[in-house]
């Protein structure tokens, strides 16, 4: 059993002071004090200087893209950005035990800043032994696109064969579409779940897509082409990025899934591509529910969701505590696991993080800000 103490704790989008965590030897939480007397100073409890907060959720990224770290240059727009990543998978100059240990690695830097959970895009087998042994719990969505020489139905076939895969290493799995401008609408039908295989086979759990990431490959058909694609019996979908999305995109997706959706910007990765952010004020005002996401390594240079938070505050000038909830409580309902995930209370077991160096008479994140996992 520990107990963890720290003059501000945050959970949720409240803040407390002078509070007290107790966990047991499996890191389930027992109590949450606040407004302890003489808190650092206390027998038996561990004393910290800065937030406690829940392990964060980190619902968007692609584990299996950590080796093109550094390869594809910032601010030149999606189209390019895809062309280049098109191009470094056909060069296909690193082996797949190296691609496997650099994912490995950036999982490791992912645990030790405090994120417990992923949603993680795949579609190549060899990041699933990195996932099983991983202490952060993944959801993969294996993500299809258009493949040379098959039918959507033969594609989705294979993803459906990936998927079973993932659940034999142990690793939720569901099947999601890439986007609207990588795949032909039948096969956007099949891995949205609103077509069926005529063996009777479909898309269901989770759902998480790539939307209105670039004005200029989505087109005027991406709308029609997503929403309409995707089931309302998913059970919970995840419109990733939404930088040019509208109101008119986003109550579409709010009319068709309702408290199912959640929109998860990837403000770094958004700046690094597009060098613009999605209109989260927007978001805020229709009520929406905004977790947020690193993406990969491609278009970003670290996997940190300190990192993301603090870019947040620094454009859009948010309360620490409003951030903090989207970078745990509402990724854990996007994902799922918001019984044992993303806030401080007793019979959860969020995990259990540090940040320092925090200006709290401003409640801001400062430069060097830090996360760090104590459970
Ligand atoms: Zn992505």
């Amino acid at each position: 059993m520990r107990k963890i103490a720290a003059h501000y704790l945050i959970t949720s989008d409240r803040l407390l002071n002078s509070a007290v965590v107790s966990l047991d030897d499996e890191g389930v939480i027992t109590s949450v004090e606040e407004n302890v007397a003489d808190i650092d100073s206390l027998c038996g409890v561990e004393f910290y200087n800065g937030v406690l907060i829940p392990g964060m959720i980190n619902c968007h990224c692609h584990l299996e893209y950590s080796y093109v770290k550094g390869m594809i240059p910032a601010h030149k727009g999606l189209p390019v950005f895809i062309d280049t990543i098109i191009d470094i998978k056909k060069r296909n100059e690193v082996s797949d035990e190296q691609k496997s240990s650099l994912a490995d690695i950036w999982d490791h830097v992912m645990y030790n800043e405090g994120i417990t959970a992923v949603g993680d895009h795949n579609n190549n087998d060899y990041v699933y032994s990195v996932k099983k042994k991983s202490r952060i719990h993944y959801h993969s969505f294996v993500e299809l696109f258009d493949m040379d020489g098959k039918t959507a139905e033969e594609t989705f076939s294979w993803g459906l064969e990936r998927v079973k895969t993932s659940l034999q290493y142990g690793i939720e799995a569901t099947i999601s579409p890439h986007a609207n401008y990588t795949m032909e609408e039948r096969l956007i039908r099949l891995t949205g779940g609103e077509d069926v295989l005529p063996d009777g086979r479909f898309a269901d759990g989770l759902c998480s897509v790539h939307f209105k990431e670039s004005e200029v490959l989505g087109g005027p058909e991406e709308r029609r082409l997503i929403l309409n694609s995707i089931s309302a019996n998913r059970t919970g979908v995840l419109l990733v990025h939404c930088i040019y999305a509208t109101e008119e995109d986003l109550s579409a997706a709010r009319d068709k899934f309702g408290d199912k959706l959640t929109v998860v910007p990837c403000p770094l990765s958004n700046l690094y591509i597009e060098e613009r952010l999605p209109d989260i004020q927007l978001m805020k005002r229709m009520g929406l529910r905004i977790a947020l996401g690193t993406d990969s390594l491609s278009s970003n240079t670290v996997l940190s969701m300190v990192e993301e938070m603090r870019c947040l505050q620094e454009h859009l000038n948010l309360p620490l505590p409003e951030v903090v909830k989207y970078a745990t409580e509402n990724g854990a309902v996007a994902l799922g696991i918001d019984d044992w995930a993303g806030t401080i209370e007793v019979g959860k077991k969020p995990g259990l993080v540090l940040l320092s160096d925090v200006d709290m008479s401003n409640m801001r994140l400062k430069a060097k800000s830090k996360g760090r996992r104590l459970i």
